[in-house]
């Protein structure tokens, strides 16, 4: 069961917009102080300026100069376009998974930010349940 994470309430999933339902798996309120949560897809993760694991959306990601052959490729229609529009082979040491991604390393860009706000704690909670 879900909690706030700021008052520790119950919380309740709320109705998504049109636009809302593309962007998050599910958008959470609390009943106590309306608190909203919201729980990003995972596509979401090809979005932004830096390179990030499409599978637990890491930043700490390292780039292969030849395929691995012995950890997975990453399959999904999204990183057959990235591989399409001259993206380069990735790997993500905690998925055990290679993928193709056109952006820069969070480690190559010279200003240094990273926007796309922290990193998930624990990835593997993330479940596309409601997919
Ligand atoms: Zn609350
Ligand atoms: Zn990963």
């Amino acid at each position: 069961m879900l909690k706030c994470e700021r008052c520790g309430g119950r919380v309740r999933r709320v109705h998504r917009t049109f636009v809302e339902r593309f962007t998050y798996m599910g958008i959470y309120e609390c009943r106590d102080c309306d608190t909203e949560k919201f729980y990003p897809r995972r596509y979401m993760y090809h979005f932004g300026p830096h390179c990030r694991c499409p599978y637990c959306g890491t930043f700490r990601v390292t780039r292969l100069k030849a395929p691995d052959k012995i950890d997975r490729v990453h399959t999904g229609f999204l990183n057959f376009l990235e591989k399409q529009f001259g993206g380069r082979l990735h790997h993500c040491r905690f998925c055990r998974m290679q993928f193709y991604d056109r952006r820069i390393l969070t480690s190559e860009d010279i200003t240094g930010t990273t926007q796309e706000g922290p990193e998930p704690t624990s990835p593997k909670d993330q479940a596309d349940s409601d997919a």
